[in-house]
């Protein structure tokens, strides 16, 4: 079977948008129209999957109306916002994890201006894999590639799948490049 074309719909953070002074803003979606959002597509015949979960559909193994759902970077928020209308809609969905900022916070935006945006701990991060969700990995640092050396590269993409597994106990598959460099 020839594999069908599968919508991507890639977020961040689901919260209230910060003032328009503040950079980055486009990065944040309302809880409401997350919501909506999320409910039109199950209007529309669409099962939201995550990346795990639509590899089928990717590959042409399987067709259906789906659509993958993704949020980078590991955000509380998604854990408090997005995750009950995820589960009460049926869709599941992965969220890349930064692996060192596991209950910490966006350090690598907030140099450069950028508002406080807790990230999940251990305890949700096992939650939300435990609902059926999958945890990628988004490096150790959330840094941008292109930049680093090769073996400090290689260190943050094998340390963050390394870091992942030993706090979820189960294999993690899948890695978003950081700034998609
Ligand atoms: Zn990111």
């Amino acid at each position: 079977m020839k594999p069908s074309a599968v919508p991507i719909l890639l977020y961040h953070s689901i919260d209230v948008p910060p003032t328009r002074d503040k950079p980055f803003r486009s990065l944040h979606v309302h809880p409401d129209r997350f919501r909506s959002q999320m409910k039109w597509l199950k209007r529309l015949g669409y099962q939201g999957l995550s990346m795990q979960d639509a590899r089928p559909y990717l590959e042409g193994r399987k067709q259906g109306k789906v659509a993958v759902i993704t949020f980078d970077d590991g955000f509380l928020n998604v854990y408090q916002h997005a995750m009950p209308v995820l589960n009460e809609l049926g869709f599941t969905a992965t969220n890349y994890f930064v692996a060192n900022q596991i209950g910490g916070r966006n350090e690598w935006d907030m140099p450069k201006g950028a508002v406080e945006i807790p990230c999940m701990t251990t305890e949700q991060l096992r939650d939300w894999a435990a609902h059926g969700h999958e945890v990628g990995a988004h490096t150790l640092d959330h840094i941008y590639l292109p930049g680093a050396e090769m073996k400090e590269a290689e260190r943050q993409i094998a340390g963050s799948k390394k870091a992942l597994e030993e706090i979820l106990g189960a294999e993690v598959t899948n890695f978003c490049y950081p700034y998609g460099g």
